[in-house]
């Protein structure tokens, strides 16, 4: 039997920073050696737009269709399954249940890309506040968003800001883990999980998002669910630091990852991996 190489957080040209065709990240996937495979394109409402980019919402339809369709064309050689990467701000709350709702997705990943309605990507954010202020009132709106409602499956790269600030890795996080707490507490608490997104190792982090002190506080407090995603945008990354991440899992004591299917998660215990 081929062995499980499992990829939960990928994009297509469905999302607007994507040019790749879904159909090849599916086959790029396949010969990845991925056996389950979970497309979660983006969704912003509300976002701060640019002259390339004027729009982070997708056609529910066409979105549904294609998936559906892949996959059934490749279900001998791969799972598929639907997913979004919603982008979580406070005042969306009404906005993300009635979108989940209204869609029947496998998986969602909920994601904070932008906090007081400003893009975290364009550093700007940051100007506003000292290093530490910037930090804790992430983590501060993170925790209102993972709290504002329950349709979603797992937290997406808990520590973003670092991919647009590395000199903020300088910064324990530790001094933060009050609010961290809060989150997991929560979301451990609502069956809901994590994610480890190796996108981090693309920024050359020399780390997932989250790093390892989080993923090790999670552990702590009883934190089981937990997927892995590359968060490729085009084929070359799929199944970015798989085994690594396995491996590093289980030297944390962690004992599943999980795949999610109609919105439940699905545990594959580690030793499947060996
Ligand atoms: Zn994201
Ligand atoms: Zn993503």
């Amino acid at each position: 039997m081929q062995k499980k190489k499992f990829d939960f957080h990928v994009h297509s040209d469905f999302s607007s920073d994507s040019e790749t065709p879904l159909e090849n990240m599916v086959t790029a996937a396949i010969e990845a050696g991925i056996t389950d495979l979970a497309i979660t394109d983006h969704v912003d409402y509300d976002y701060d737009l640019t002259a390339d980019i004027t729009s982070w919402e997708i056609d529910e339809a066409v979105y549904d269709e294609a998936i559906l369709n892949f996959k059934d064309r490749y279900q001998k050689a791969i799972k598929l399954y639907k997913g979004i990467e919603f982008g979580v701000q406070p005042h969306l709350a009404e906005r993300m249940s009635a979108f989940i709702d209204r869609n029947q997705f496998d998986f969602v990943i909920a994601s904070q890309h932008t906090v007081d309605r400003i893009d975290l990507y364009n550093g700007a954010y940051f100007n506003q506040y000292t290093a530490l202020e910037s930090i804790r009132h992430y983590y501060e709106m993170y925790d209102k968003c993972a709290k504002m409602t329950d349709a979603y499956s797992v937290l997406g790269h808990l520590d973003l800001y670092l991919r647009y600030r590395k000199d903020l890795k300088s910064v324990s996080v530790l001094q933060f883990m009050d609010i961290i707490d809060s989150i997991f507490d929560h979301v451990i608490y609502q069956g809901k999980g994590i994610e480890i997104n190796a996108g981090g190792h693309k920024y050359k982090l020399g780390d997932n998002n989250p790093s390892i002190d989080i993923l090790k506080r999670y552990r702590e407090k009883g934190g089981e669910i937990i997927t892995l995603g590359s968060d490729a945008h085009t084929p070359n990354y799929l199944g970015l630091m798989h085994d690594e991440n396995i491996a590093m899992l289980d030297g944390l004591g962690f004992k599943y990852i999980c795949t999610f299917e109609k919105m439940k998660p699905i545990f594959h215990s580690l030793k499947e991996f060996k």
